[in-house]
This record gives structure tokens, sequence and C-alpha cells, in this order.
């Protein structure tokens, strides 16, 4: 079997926590791996590095080009500039891939709810352009482009394509925001006439679809949206499928990829031994699948869907009792 190295950035809060469930179980398929262990967020800090995103951090993912990732702090309204952004921008991660899925032994008041969210990565009103125009009044640019928003239709189609999925929905406000998530949509609309009409296409405008969205999420397949919206979407729809517990995500560029769950450093629980490792797990697999060891990947998803229908070994979030690293173990105990 091939050697792979991987980035492994722990992060802040639950990530120490949270990424080394998902090396012990990454570990326990039989992965030949050398994991390159480097600092991001208020860890850098404490660390001694003078930045929250040190150069060395970046640099190994450049030159490994795949990462996984724990969340990281991001104070609000003061401090630097996210972690999160600067590396998706600095990267060219221009992609965030997210599956929201049903999972056996879940109980929520849906079930077969089977849906990906595709996020543009880069701009939108994340590209960090504020100002403050005369004292009282700050603006906040929200970044279209033509480039970043075919690239990432065309992103979303093809892997709706691959995927076997067969239908992508725009989530916008082009109503309002007639320039911008206009642009978004035209370029959607181009795409799929030019070169997806294999894929169904739709649109709903952001206020409705997310009342669809609650009402009936099964109806939903590949969900295309801009920065903000899909920030903001990924945690609605974790909330129908268990929670942030259960939903994983890579970030996508040509030259590399960050795996990371959806959720953020859960300060409330860090340090505890509660946090639900699952999501860091599931961000494990979409990595295994991007790194061709799929089977790994299966080796892993089957442990955890054999666990979770048990039902005896849960975290607190799904109704359980068992902490972090028993959760784990109840995984890497399956794979035997
Ligand atoms: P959060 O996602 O950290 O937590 C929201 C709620 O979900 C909390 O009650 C938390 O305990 C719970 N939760 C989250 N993950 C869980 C898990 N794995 N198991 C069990 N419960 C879990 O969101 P927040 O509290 O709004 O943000 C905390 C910090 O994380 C902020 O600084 C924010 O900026 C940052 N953040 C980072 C990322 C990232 O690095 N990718 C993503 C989102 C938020």
């Amino acid at each position: 079997m091939a050697k792979h190295t991987i980035v492994l950035i722990p992060g802040d809060g639950i990530g120490p926590e949270v990424t080394t469930a998902a090396k012990r179980v990454i570990e326990a398929t039989g992965l030949s791996v050398d994991w390159v262990t480097l600092p991001a967020g208020a860890t850098a800090l404490e660390q001694g590095f003078d930045t929250v995103l040190p150069e060395r951090t970046v640099a190994a993912i450049k030159a490994h080009k795949i990462a996984l990732k724990g969340p990281v702090t991001t104070p609000v309204g003061k401090g630097f500039k996210s972690v999160n952004v600067q590396l998706r921008q600095k990267l060219n991660l221009y992609a965030a891939v997210r599956p929201v899925r049903s999972l056996a032994g879940v109980k929520t008041r849906y079930e077969d709810v089977d849906m990906v969210i595709v996020r543009e990565n880069t701009e939108g009103l994340y590209s960090g352009i504020e100002n403050e125009i005369v004292p009282g009044v700050v603006t906040s640019l929200k970044v279209a482009s033509e480039v970043a928003c075919t690239r990432i239709a065309r992103y979303a189609f093809k892997y709706a394509t691959e995927r076997h999925r067969k239908s992508i929905t725009v989530f916008h406000k082009a109503n309002i925001m007639k320039l911008s998530d206009g642009l978004f949509l035209d370029c959607a609309r181009r795409v799929h006439a030019a070169e997806f009409p294999n894929i169904e296409y739709k649109e709903l405008i952001i206020d409705a679809g997310c009342m669809k969205l609650v009402q009936d999420p099964t109806k939903m397949d590949v969900l295309l949206m801009e920065n903000l919206y899909g920030d903001l979407l990924s945690d609605l729809c974790a909330g129908l499928v268990g929670g942030l517990g259960v939903v994983p995500g890579s970030n996508i560029g040509e030259d590399a990829a960050v795996f990371e769950a959806v959720h953020g450093s859960a300060p409330d629980i860090a340090g505890k031994g509660v946090a639900n490792p699952l999501a860091c797990i599931m961000s494990g697999v979409m990595m295994l699948n991007h790194m061709h060891e799929e089977a790994l990947g299966e080796k892993i998803k089957n442990a955890y869907n054999a666990v979770l229908s048990e039902g005896k070994t849960l975290t607190r979030d799904l109704g359980g009792s068992a902490g972090t690293d028993a959760f784990a173990d109840a995984i890497i105990a399956k794979m035997k």
C-alpha cells in the first residue's frame, strides 16, 4: 500500500479531541500514513507563533495537498481574520462539500434525508472587505466574480453527475441582490444549459427554500449556494439529521483539499471528553475517498453505522452517555 502524508491540524476547543479520535480510527484501517501535525487558531498563538495561521501550516498543506483539520475559534467582532477564511482563500479551496444524510440509529423528525450542500468558499460576504465610511456607518462588500461563480457551478454539476444525483437547486436572493446573486444564477444557468443538461436544474429564493427544507428535506438533492448562505444552511441542515456532531465536510481546490467537520470548536464542551467525533471521522472518510482509498473509507463507514444502529455506545448529543474516546473505540472494535 502506498504511504500517504496527511497534514493534521488539531485546532482549538474540541478540535484536538475529535481529530485524535479520527486519527486513531483512520490508523485502525491499516492505512499507511505519516501525519504532519501543525497548529492553527488560538493554539498557534499559544505555541508561540505570532499568527493564527502560521506560514509553515499553509506550506505543509501546499506540499502534501491534503489535510484533516479540527475547528478553530474565531473571536466575534474583533481580533484576527478567520483562519478558515484565510486558509480557503490562500489555498483556493473554492468548493465546500457537505453531505447531510439520515443515519440509522440517529432518531430525528425525518428519515431518508440525503442531500449535499455545495458552497462557494472564496468570496461573497466573506471576502473580508469592510470599511467605515464615516463614524457610525460601515459597509461590507459582497463580491461575486464570473470566474468563481462559474467554477463552483461547474464543480457542483460535475459532482452531481459523477455521484448519479438527479437535481441541483440553487438557493439565492437575486430578487434583492440583483447583481451579485443575479450573476451567481446566470453562471449556474449557463453551465447547466451548455454542459450538464443531464441534471435537473431548480432555483429557490432562500427564505422560501429554508421553509421547504424544514418541511420536507427528503425532497432535496444537491444544493448550490454562495458562501454565507452555505455557512448558515449547513448548520440548519445538520439540525435535520441529528446535529453538528454528524455532518462532515471538505474544502476542495485544484491543488489541495482540507477535510473538516461543519461544527466549530464548541467551547461549551471542550476538554470534557464528551464531544462527538463522528463528524470528524466522517470527514476522514471523505478524505480517504479523495485519496482513492475507498475500501478503507467503506470499512469505517460500515463500522460507525454498526455502532449507531446498535445504539449502545452513543455520545451525549445523540442521546447516549459515551465519551469521545469510547465512541471511537467502539468504531475501531467493529473494524476488527
Ligand atoms: P459550534 O459548532 O462550536 O457549537 C454549536 C453547538 O453545537 C454547541 O452547543 C456545541 O457544544 C455543539 N457541538 C458542536 N460540535 C459538537 C460535537 N462534535 N459534539 C457534540 N456537540 C457539538 O458553534 P459556536 O459555538 O457558534 O462556535 C464556537 C467557535 O467555533 C467560534 O469561535 C466559531 O467562530 C468557531 N467555528 C469554527 C469553525 C471551523 O473551524 N471550521 C466552524 C464553525 C464555527
